[in-house]
């Protein structure tokens, strides 16, 4: 018997002991759905899968883990495009991790409508809470294309952001407690959800981005809001980033909020289009096409002029999914041509029009592009890169669009997080001292190096 199948064998005995052997999966057909990620540019070798039902588990999961050595990889919904979610590929590190999969932890509290907030099991996905909520009469302020698959644990895990951050702000802005599981298996919680609490370090905070490399989160407190009421959506064709940028602020009418407003390329909408089946939405072609949806109460008023725009504007919920459908199909579409780079950057809005033509520069004369693509969340500088034809291992077009975020002032990584893509990067836009900080900590809660190694920090 080898070592590796003796460790296996070994922890395997043991960690049914604590979930059951129906939640330990050693089988290697089993495992694959684990072991790949959503833009199967990401794979990897594991041990063995655990999936947990309770943070009782979770912690006795981990205590076994760290007793044998072995590092664990967390997972919720295996939605992160940055390959974090899963084990780094066999053979690039000394030991097989155990992968712990959340996607049992789905319990979700009542709403306490005294403080309009909830707790929530990390692996109930986006979607399950927002209906959950909503059926209470509230709104979950974070929303993102994933949101039947992704857990609520990776979102905080990852910071998520989404279609709603120019709203509510980023994840980190709706968690006002976390219980989470250490390396060692101690388990931290602090689910109270008290706004004022100035008892030393704020731990939760630290979870937020922290990409499984601190521990397994396993609870979240979360605030919740007011629902926004009837909205207004439209499609505006646009010229140029500056153009877009300038309607963003112009067409709000100083009673309406704006709730979301989003960017898609030509290429983009084509490749959605032909995905969903859907026409093109406006009179005449545009190399931009501008989402924008507003609280008004549903009439309109909360759009102002737009005379002169080619515009569509949706007031009902089907004609406003029809022409969400053209952005929320981005990822997809441009998977649907094969493994495609994904790229996530921010870049401060004065600079983003001058970016995105640099960058559409560079991607465009990359040698053995096939498409490329430039979508994202406008009113944060966020814009996702979509790249197909490159090999998927080769690293280059990537580092390009990196380099040139970080000649603009942006972030190499807006809201996917850093993961194994961009940790050799991460100097790019850190400091070598807010880098040494980051390790310091890595190092007090994780001294041995066992959660997600290679995650953030190459
Ligand atoms: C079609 C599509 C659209 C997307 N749109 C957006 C978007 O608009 N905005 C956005 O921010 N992201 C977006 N994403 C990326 C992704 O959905 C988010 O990063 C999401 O937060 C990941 O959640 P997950 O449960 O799938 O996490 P996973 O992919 O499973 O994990 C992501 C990271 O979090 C860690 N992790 C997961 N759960 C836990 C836990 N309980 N405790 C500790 N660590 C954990 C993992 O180790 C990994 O490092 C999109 C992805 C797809 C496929």
């Amino acid at each position: 018997m080898t070592d590796i199948n003796r460790t296996r064998e070994g922890l395997a005995g043991r960690l049914e002991g604590i979930v059951g052997a129906g939640h330990v999966l050693t089988d290697a057909l089993v495992m694959a759905q684990y072991l790949e990620d959503w833009s199967r540019r990401w794979r990897g070798a594991a041990l063995l899968v655990v999936r947990p039902g309770s943070t009782a588990e979770v912690a006795a999961v981990m205590a076994a883990c760290h007793e044998a050595r072995v590092p664990v990889i967390v997972q919720g919904g295996n939605t992160g495009l940055v390959g974090g979610s899963v084990p780094p590929a066999a053979g690039s590190t000394d030991a097989l991790p155990v992968l712990l999969s959340t996607r049992r932890l789905t319990e979700m509290g009542a709403v306490d409508p005294l403080t309009g907030q909830v707790t929530v099991g990390a692996g109930a996905t986006l979607g399950d809470v927002q209906r959950h909520v909503a059926a209470a009469g509230w709104h979950y302020g974070v929303d993102l294309a994933a949101r039947d698959s992704a857990t609520i644990g990776g979102t905080v895990a990852t910071n998520a952001g989404g279609i709603h951050v120019v709203a509510f702000g980023m994840t980190r802005m709706q968690v006002v407690g976390i219980e989470a599981v250490l390396p060692d298996g101690a388990v931290l919680s602090h689910l109270a959800g008290m706004l004022k609490d100035n008892t030393g370090y704020d731990l939760g905070s630290l979870f937020c981005g922290s990409e499984g490399t601190l521990g397994v989160i396993t609870a979240i407190r979360l605030r919740l809001h007011r629902p926004v009421g009837r909205t207004t959506v439209a499609l505006i064709g646009c010229a140029s980033y500056d153009e877009a940028l300038a309607l963003m602020t112009s067409a709000v009418g100083p009673t309406a909020r704006l709730i979301a407003a989003e960017v898609t390329d030509e290429k983009g909408m084509e490749l959605a289009m032909d995905l969903r089946g859907l026409p093109w939405p406006l009179a005449a072609r545009h190399p931009l096409v501008l989402l924008l949806e507003v609280a008004d109460g549903g009439d309109a008023s909360g759009l102002v002029g737009l005379d002169d725009a080619d515009v569509v504007v949706g007031f009902d919920a089907s004609e406003q999914s029809r022409f969400w459908a053209y952005r929320e199909a981005q990822g997809e579409a441009f998977s649907a041509l094969g493994v495609t780079h994904k790229l996530d950057v921010s870049v401060p809005l004065p600079s983003l029009a001058a970016c995105c033509d640099e960058l559409r520069g560079i991607v465009g004369a990359y040698p053995g592009m096939v498409a490329f693509g430039v979508f994202g969340h406008l009113a944060d500088g966020n814009i996702h890169v979509e790249m197909h034809g490159p090999d998927a291992d080769d690293p280059a077009p990537d580092l390009a669009v990196l380099r040139c975020v970080a000649r603009y002032g942006g972030s190499i990584s807006a809201e996917h997080g850093v993961g194994r893509a961009k940790a050799a990067q991460l100097h790019l836009c850190r400091s070598e001292a807010e880098i040494a900080a980051m390790r310091a900590v890595k190092a007090a809660w994780d001294p041995e190096g066992l959660m997600n190694p290679g995650v953030i920090f190459a």
